[in-house]
């Protein structure tokens, strides 16, 4: 049954849409359950509470951290921890410093290529990351879109790219646990070689994402499979960040209820 979309991200980070909205467009869908997925932020959290009381639905406490492995970019979903607990507190705060300095450096790069965007312009209830500068850099006529700005100056690699790997994937695992939460890897599909998923498994995770945006089941057979080998956690969220993301719908993907009430161990 599908009982909630796990992967969402709401105007505390990089989506369009406010935590009330996701909540709203759960219960539109028929969702009996919601979460929130920002990027390295709570902050959205006590908001959908709220909401989802109002809708009846049953709210998991939710964030996609960022962390490296190896030189590589690594996403980490952590489920059901307990929001305030000092190890998610303090990752929080270190992510803060970390994109500050990052965004910066990146602003930097950008004037050097004759392009002048001032961060003081981007509103955000939470965290700053590159859609908020592509966005800027789209209104400022320097792009026409926000896919332009990635492709040409944002992205990995890219002439504005600026690589900000201070938090590893053993130390947000081990904070995740300390806040009694579930680790769960994000869309494993993007990680880029076989050798390097390898690797990943090797660590103390619960899950993957083994259901995806608007990914069809043969797709995910192979997380599928290795999740039933380790006895881990299967679980499913669409990657929705409203305007930001126009060409993915909030429920693409979905959790079951089971699998759900499992996640909701500490709220
Ligand atoms: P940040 O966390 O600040 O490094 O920004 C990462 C976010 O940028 C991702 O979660 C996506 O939402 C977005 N993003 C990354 N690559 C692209 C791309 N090629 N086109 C559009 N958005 C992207
Ligand atoms: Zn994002
Ligand atoms: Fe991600
Ligand atoms: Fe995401």
């Amino acid at each position: 049954m599908n009982f909630a979309d796990l992967h969402c991200h709401s105007t505390f980070s990089d989506g369009s849409f406010t935590p009330t909205q996701i909540v709203e467009l759960a219960h539109q869908k028929g969702f009996k359950g919601v979460s929130l997925t920002d990027h390295d932020t709570t902050k959205g959290l006590p908001e959908l509470f709220e909401a989802a009381k109002k809708y009846n639905l049953v709210a998991l406490s939710g964030i996609e951290f960022s962390c490296y492995h190896k030189n590589s970019s690594v996403h980490l979903l952590g489920y059901g921890f307990n929001l305030h607990h000092p190890a998610i507190t303090r990752l929080e705060d270190k992510h803060l410093e970390r994109r500050e300095a990052r965004n910066h450096a990146m602003v930097e790069k950008l004037k050097s290529l004759g392009i002048e965007v001032n961060l003081a312009e981007i509103k955000t209830d939470g965290v700053v990351g590159r859609p908020h500068i592509a966005l800027l850099m789209v209104k400022k006529g320097y792009v026409s879109n926000l896919q332009e700005a990635f492709q040409k100056f944002l992205g990995e690699g890219k002439a504005a790219f600026v690589e900000a790997f201070t938090i590893t994937l053993a130390e947000t695992i081990e904070a995740i646990h300390e806040a009694n939460g579930y680790a769960i890897l994000a869309h494993p599909h993007l990680i880029d070689s076989s050798e390097l998923f390898n690797q990943l498994l090797k660590y103390p995770l619960d899950g993957l994402e083994c259901y995806y945006s608007n990914f069809n089941r043969d797709q995910n057979e192979r997380y599928i499979k290795k999740v039933a080998q380790k006895e881990w956690i299967a679980t499913g969220g669409s990657d929705f960040h409203g305007e930001n993301k126009p060409y993915v719908a909030y429920g693409a993907s979905f959790t079951d209820e089971n699998t759900f009430r499992k996640l909701c161990r500490t709220n």
